[in-house]
């Protein structure tokens, strides 16, 4: 490929519109409604806190699609190209697990797994199938602390795990070819990743895939508008 050899350390950030183009929505907007809530009303803390059931049925129904839903050819070509021995980190601010699906192994996830749940007090972690999903009708509970199990995902309000944002600051710093594909860049810290590592060396290659210019693009050195299941594959096969 054109821009990459074996000495090369590929960093591709990714977000919604990847997801979106595999069928799941976004969450924004009029696509966040989900009967007659939106995402920022259930996705808390509090909300949580007031009503564990409501919250939980919002992420079943989300873990539905999810689970139901496949890799698209852009989560494919990644996974393809970590395949062929390329050095390639993903930094996702997805929840789903569609790059592990398509086979990427090196993942890191921003904002959580919607299909793990943790427990609320000791951490405990199980993660969701089909069968769990279908036959689980109450809040899940841990069996070893007998507390309520929440979303393994970073709600409003929260914080990121510090020393994820630290892997991604790591990984940032030694990155010679930088993808940013199918994210607005408009949610920090992500949207300032492309910067640190601009400034951290200033010969590094940033290529964009979006549907629509963003902040990055003016220090892209290329960007590519269209879906990702159609650009990535095919900025890849030169
Ligand atoms: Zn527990």
């Amino acid at each position: 490929m054109r821009e990459f050899d074996q000495e090369t350390k590929l960093t591709v950030i990714t977000g919604a519109g990847f997801s979106q183009a595999s069928g799941i929505p976004t969450f924004r907007g009029k696509d966040g409604l989900w009967k007659n809530y939106n995402a920022a009303d259930l996705a808390t803390p509090h909300a949580f806190k007031k009503d564990p059931k409501l919250v939980w049925e919002w992420y079943k129904w989300r873990l539905n699609i999810v689970l139901n839903a496949k890799p698209n050819t852009g989560h494919l070509k990644l996974a393809e190209v970590e395949d062929q021995g390329y050095d390639i980190v993903l930094l996702t601010q997805n929840v789903d697990d569609l790059h592990e699906r398509a086979g990427s192994r090196n993942v890191i996830h921003l904002h959580g797994e919607i299909r793990q749940a943790r427990c609320v007090c000791c951490g405990d972690r199980f993660s969701w199938t089909i069968d769990l999903l279908e036959n689980t009708e109450d809040v899940p509970k841990c069996k070893s602390c007998n507390s309520f199990y929440r979303p393994d995902v970073v709600w409003f309000s929260e914080s990121l795990n510090h020393n994820i944002i630290q892997n991604c600051v790591d990984r940032l710093t030694i990155t010679n070819v930088l993808i940013v594909a199918g994210t607005s860049m408009v949610v920090y810290p992500v949207a300032e990743f492309p910067f640190l590592a601009k400034r951290q060396n200033p010969s590094i290659k940033i290529f964009e895939f979006n549907l629509d210019y963003t902040p990055i693009s003016k220090i892209a050195s290329q960007t590519i508008l269209g879906s990702v299941e159609k650009t990535l594959p095919s900025f890849f096969s030169y």
